[in-house]
């Protein structure tokens, strides 16, 4: 090992774990001190204030300016109290990043000093210069401007000395240049689609909630042995390294004792994110070496999205106070799992059941059933939609790569739910839909157990799962902002359920019975999806590819197509009946998904370019050099023999020569290549020429790889995967 990467190495191994400074309360106690919840709106608002502001929250009423202005005035008191000296809208424009432009509270008083002062205007909307971020055209730089407006929604929380107001991001012109926008827009649809088919169960229901629960997957890795790899720094991933003897095959990792640092880290993030009212439950080792995992409570779907993207924030922040880097890349090694971010995702009423769970009686079930089946039969018809929405540069490599998840979108139901299906194909509309063992006289011909977690076949290759009370995504990717797909999603069951309401309605306009009108609507549907959307079988089969394409579900792999899934027919109909987004928002945001695409892939490339001609040949022709010292000197001790005596060495000479000359080929192909694409017009085009250089970067780091295998040790000038995985 060479003295700079064994210095490096020792250093971050002798670490020890930071001491945390808890807080001296149990966290129940200071959960949520920052962040402006009811508690606070009780204590530093006044009552109709207050009042106004829950309808605003719960009902949608507009807040009229007065009100915004004593709603700014408690929440100053409030941040004063707390140190802060600035505000931020803080928003989530398209590069699955947060974004926040901070003023300062100081303003002059007109009397000569300086005062702290918020107000409602600068509350509800703020006019940030927003020129760089990606639009699609919607916004060129000339008319720059961009509104952030206010989500009551999501309550304003305090990081450091920042009160941060979550807001929406749109144009001057109105369309949407964030994730939220749109996000919010899809959760009211659903919603509204949701509540006329729960209210023929119960006519008691007012509003339907979406809840998100989602697993953020991440690898940690010690800063020092990150700063001594470009790739990781500049692009999140390793473009090199040739694997570890031992990597992941014990599964020693999975669920072990938590290294010490880790779990100082772990304790630091989890107080950071209780003052921020976020309700961390689960934390544990993952199943590559140096990969853990985090899950809080799950909760309404847009605050628990943007506490997602506080957390994401948070953690790097966190990290680096141990020692740390987090890296959210989907894919930071290869040959090793990658991180992806399960959305636990399910609907629920006001009056408490969860429309994703068996019921408490044939009515609660046939509701159960309902909800169950159209939410399949919405990801059956927008499958290629919903891989769009999860489609990035980064997460490609788990796509289709063959990790979870395959680049199909099936369902994964479990033998109960899907003999039950069956069985309610095969009995009289009408039959009671019985919970087994519940009504001791059952009826019950189709029986549903109440507990599915325990009998839980659990099927890790299936890209959406039922588990029980809850549908899991499993094919977002761990640096994404869920909410690309949760508006995809909620967008689809929205129109399923109307479309379904809309046959219901005829049915029981027939005269029919509620349950046999349910039943009927409901029979062809079942036969759809038992014979399309729903898989259990292995997702990584290649019978799987052929029997999927034959069932007519989305095969596509390469992720510049799959974002087309956006503007086809079906999904503009989809988005703007339900007034989520229009054909042009939608034809920009595609543009903007293709361009970060092309300069994702297009820094990996000239990273690749560069480490190879700048850290591995100069390494692998010093060790030639070594190699040719070696037989020279051979020769004048051994001139008769010495062909024989360096044979070793002259073996290795010819590889190194061999191995440096396809890389110099397929690194100046790359380079040819990627001239090529960037003087391509359409976004979509130079996309398509991106993704093939992004094959082409597996192909270059073969041959790197292979001198890793055979080159000194000593003059290996990067922290090789042993190195960088197992020191936490
Ligand atoms: P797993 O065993 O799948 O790894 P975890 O315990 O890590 O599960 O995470 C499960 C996530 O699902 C948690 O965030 C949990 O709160 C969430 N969850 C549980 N029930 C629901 C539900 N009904 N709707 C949405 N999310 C849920
Ligand atoms: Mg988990």
């Amino acid at each position: 090992m060479s003295k700079l990467r064994f210095n490096v190495v020792q250093d971050a191994f002798k670490k020890k774990a930071v001491e945390v400074e808890a807080p001296a309360e149990r966290p129940s106690s200071y959960f949520g001190e920052l962040a402006f919840n009811r508690d606070k709106m009780r204590k530093y608002l006044d009552i109709r204030t207050y009042d106004a502001l829950i309808d605003c929250i719960d009902n949608g009423k507009p807040l009229d300016m007065d009100t915004a202005d004593k709603v700014a005035d408690g929440m100053k008191t409030w941040a004063l109290e707390h140190g802060v000296t600035h505000i931020t809208h803080w928003f989530q424009p398209l590069n699955d990043l947060t974004a926040e432009k901070h003023d300062s509270l100081l303003e002059y008083d007109r009397k000569g000093g300086m005062i702290e002062a918020f107000d409602g205007k600068s509350l509800i909307q703020q006019e940030p210069d927003a020129s760089s971020f990606p639009s699609g055209g919607l916004r060129a730089t000339f008319e720059a401007r961009g509104y952030t407006a206010w989500d009551p929604t999501s309550p304003v929380f305090i990081q450091e000395d920042t009160l941060c107001i979550p807001t929406v991001f749109i144009a001057y012109t109105g369309e949407s240049l964030d994730y939220k926008a749109p996000l919010r827009k899809a959760l009211k649809a659903v919603s509204d689609a949701a509540l006329p088919v729960c209210r023929l169960f119960d006519p008691a229901v007012r509003k339907v909630h979406s809840y998100l629960g989602w697993e953020q997957e991440y690898f940690l890795i010690d800063e020092d042995l990150y700063a001594a790899r470009p790739d990781l720094m500049l692009t999140g991933r390793t473009l090199m390294g040739h694997a570890s003897s031992k990597n992941q095959q014990l599964d020693d990792h999975y669920f072990a004792a938590i290294p010490s640092r880790v779990a100082a880290f772990m304790r630091d993030l989890e107080i950071e994110g209780y003052k921020l009212g976020i309700p961390l439950k689960t934390r544990h080792n993952e199943v590559a070496p140096n990969q853990f995992e985090f899950a809080p409570i799950f909760g309404e779907v847009n605050l628990a999205n943007d506490q997602n993207q506080m957390i994401m924030t948070v953690m790097y922040k966190v990290a680096r106070r141990h020692g740390f880097v987090v890296l959210l890349h989907e894919k930071p090694f290869a040959g090793i799992n990658g991180s992806g971010k399960h959305n636990n995702w399910s609907l629920g009423t006001d009056t408490g059941v969860s429309l994703l769970a068996p019921g408490k009686d044939a009515k609660g079930n046939l509701q159960f059933v309902t909800f169950f089946v159209n939410v399949l039969a919405a990801v059956q018809r927008h499958n290629a939609l919903l891989k769009a929405s999860i489609a990035s540069a980064t997460n490609a490599h788990r796509l289709g790569a063959n990790e979870a998840p395959p680049a199909i979108v099936s369902a994964f139901l479990g033998r109960a739910m899907t003999d039950a299906l069956h069985k309610l194909l095969e009995c009289p509309s009408g039959t009671p839909i019985e919970i087994a063992g519940k009504k001791g006289t059952s009826v019950g011909i189709v029986e549903i157990p109440q507990i599915f977690m325990d009998n839980t076949d659990r099927n890790r290759t299936s890209p959406f799962a039922f588990t029980g009370n809850r549908f899991e995504f499993r094919a977002v990717g761990s640096s994404a902002n869920c909410a690309g797909a949760m508006t995809v999603l909620s967008a689809a069951v929205a129109e399923q359920l109307l479309l379904f309401k809309q046959d219901l309605d005829r049915e029981l306009a027939a005269g029919k019975e509620l349950n046999v009108a349910v039943m009927d609507t409901l029979k062809p549907i079942i036969r759809s999806i038992l014979d399309v959307i729903c898989f259990e079988g292995n997702g990584y089969s290649d019978e799987w590819q052929a029997e999927a394409k034959r069932r007519g579900l989305d095969t596509e792999t390469s992720v510049p197509e799959m974002i087309k899934a956006f503007t086809t027919p079906a999904s503009i109909r989809l988005f703007t009946s339900l007034g989520i987004h229009t054909q042009k928002e939608l034809e920009a945001r595609n543009e903007v998904k293709w361009e970060i695409y092309s300069k994702k892939i297009q820094i990996e490339s000239r990273v690749m370019g560069r480490m190879a001609a700048n850290h591995i040949v100069p390494a692998a022709l010093s060790y030639q050099n070594r190699l040719l010292k070696n037989v020279s000197l051979m020769k004048d001790v051994y001139p008769d023999t010495y062909l024989e005596k360096a044979a070793v060495s002259l073996d290795l000479v010819d590889k190194i020569s061999d191995l440096v000359s396809v890389i110099r080929e397929r690194v100046e192909a790359m380079v040819a290549a990627r001239k090529k694409a960037n003087v391509l017009e359409s976004e979509y085009e130079k996309a398509r020429a991106y993704h093939e250089i992004a094959e082409s970067l597996a192909a270059i780091r073969k041959p790197l790889d292979k001198l890793e295998e055979i080159v000194d040790d000593d003059l290996w000038p990067l922290p090789k995967y042993r190195e960088l995985l197992f020191i936490n």
